[in-house]
C-alpha cells in the first residue's frame, strides 16, 4: 500500500452533473480508510491560490442529489505554466497532501499527467465531463444526466416543429464528440445528426437532403453537435436558407441548461463506485490513472490513453439512427 495519509480533491474544467456524488464518495471512501480529506477549491487555481480546507464526512452529506460542484471549478490559465504548477506543488507539500483526486474534462487530465510527470506525484483521474470524450471509458459522470435533458428539451421542440411543420436545428454540446448528438437524435427519434466525427469525412447536410429528407414527414428535427467542425446550428441553418430555400427552418441552442440539474441515478451511482474506486486505486499503489468503466466493470487507464483524441463511436449507432429516421 502506498504510504498516503491525506488525499486532496478538486473539481475542474466544465461542471458536470454526478460531480458532487463523486466527491461525496471519494471523500467518504478516503475516511473509511482512515485517510485524510482536503478539499481544493476552484479547480487548479485553488492549489494556486491556496483555498484549501478539511473535508470530514459531514462535509459531503446532503449533496449527492444536487447538480454542479460544492468544490467549484474554474479553468488556470497559471496551472498551464511551469512556475504555476510549481506554486501548486509548494502548497500540496505545505498542506500535507501525499496524492490528488482530480475530477474533470480531458483538459483537466492533460494537467494532471503533466504535473504527475513533473512532480512525481500520484494522481488519479475521475471523468466528470457531460461529454463523454475520455477514451477507456464507456461514459463519464455527467453524460447520461445531460442526454436526458436533450431528450427532454428536444421532446418540446417535437410538439411545437409538427404543429408548425418546420425543420428545427438543435445544438447540443460535445465539442469534437458526437456522443450527446447521436445518442439525442436516437432517444427523441430526430431525423438525424450532424457530428464532427462524421464532418470531417462527408457534407452531412447535403447526405440527408439528397436521401429524401422530410419526404415522408410533416417535421423534421436534425441535431448537431456545437463547435468549429460542424459549424454549429446557426451555420447549418443558414446554408439550409440558402441552398434550400423551400425550407422553414428554425434554429435552438439549447446551451448551458444541457450542464445542469439533478443527477440521474445511472450517473449518481457511476460517480459512488468511481469516487469509491478512486480511493481503491491510490491505496493499491496506482498513480497516473482514470478511473474508467467498461462492460460494467471498473477499470484503470492511464492518463496517456484517457485523453487520446477519436473516441470510437458506440457499435451501430449511426446505422440505428439512419435505419429508424425512414
Ligand atoms: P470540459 O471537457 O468539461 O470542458 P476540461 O477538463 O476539458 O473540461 P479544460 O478547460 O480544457 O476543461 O481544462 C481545465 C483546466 O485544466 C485548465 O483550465 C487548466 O488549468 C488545466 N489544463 C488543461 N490543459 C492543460 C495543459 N496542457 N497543461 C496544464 N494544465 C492544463
Amino acid at each position: 500500500m502506498a504510504n498516503i495519509k491525506c488525499i486532496g480533491i478538486l473539481t475542474s474544467g466544465g461542471d458536470a452533473p454526478g460531480m458532487n456524488a463523486a466527491i461525496r464518495a471519494v471523500t467518504r471512501a478516503a475516511i473509511y480508510n482512515g485517510w485524510k480529506v482536503k478539499g481544493i477549491m476552484r479547480g487548479y487555481r485553488g492549489l494556486i491560490y491556496d483555498e484549501i480546507e478539511e473535508f470530514k464526512t459531514n462535509s459531503v452529506s446532503n449533496i449527492i442529489q444536487q447538480g454542479g460542484t460544492i468544490l467549484k471549478t474554474a479553468r488556470s490559465q497559471d496551472f498551464r505554466t511551469p512556475e504555476g504548477r510549481k506554486i501548486a506543488h509548494e502548497a500540496l507539500l505545505r498542506e500535507g497532501i501525499d496524492a490528488l483526486v482530480v475530477i474533470g474534462g480531458d483538459g483537466s487530465l492533460t494537467g494532471a499527467k503533466i504535473f504527475a510527470q513533473e512532480y512525481n506525484f500520484p494522481i488519479v483521474g475521475l471523468p466528470g465531463t457531460i461529454d463523454n470524450d475520455l477514451s477507456g471509458t464507456d461514459t463519464t459522470i455527467g453524460y447520461d444526466t445531460a442526454l436526458n435533458t436533450i431528450m427532454e428539451a428536444v421532446d418540446k421542440i417535437r410538439d411545437t416543429a409538427t404543429s408548425h411543420e418546420r425543420l428545427f436545428i438543435i445544438e447540443v454540446m460535445g465539442r469534437e464528440c458526437g456522443f450527446l448528438a447521436l445518442n439525442g437524435a436516437i432517444a427523441t427519434g430526430a431525423e438525424a445528426a450532424i457530428i464532427p466525427e462524421i464532418s470531417m469525412e462527408k457534407d452531412q447536410l447535403e447526405e440527408l437532403i439528397s436521401n429524401g429528407f422530410r419526404k415522408s414527414k410533416n417535421s423534421s428535427m436534425v441535431l448537431v453537435t456545437e463547435g468549429e467542425i460542424t459549424g454549429g446550428a446557426m451555420a447549418i441553418a443558414d446554408r439550409v436558407k440558402t441552398e434550400y430555400p423551400e425550407y422553414d427552418v428554425r434554429v435552438t441552442i439549447l446551451g448551458h441548461l444541457q450542464r445542469g440539474g439533478s443527477p440521474t441515478a445511472a450517473d449518481r451511482i457511476l460517480a459512488s463506485r468511481m469516487g469509491a474506486a478512486a480511493v481503491d486505486a491510490l491505496m493499491d499503489g496506482q498513480r497516473n490513472v482514470m478511473i474508467g468503466i467498461q462492460n460494467d466493470i471498473i477499470v484503470n487507464v492511464p492518463f496517456s490513453k484517457a485523453i487520446k483524441k477519436n473516441k470510437p463511436l458506440g457499435d451501430g449507432l449511426l446505422s440505428t439512427l439512419k435505419v429508424l429516421s425512414i
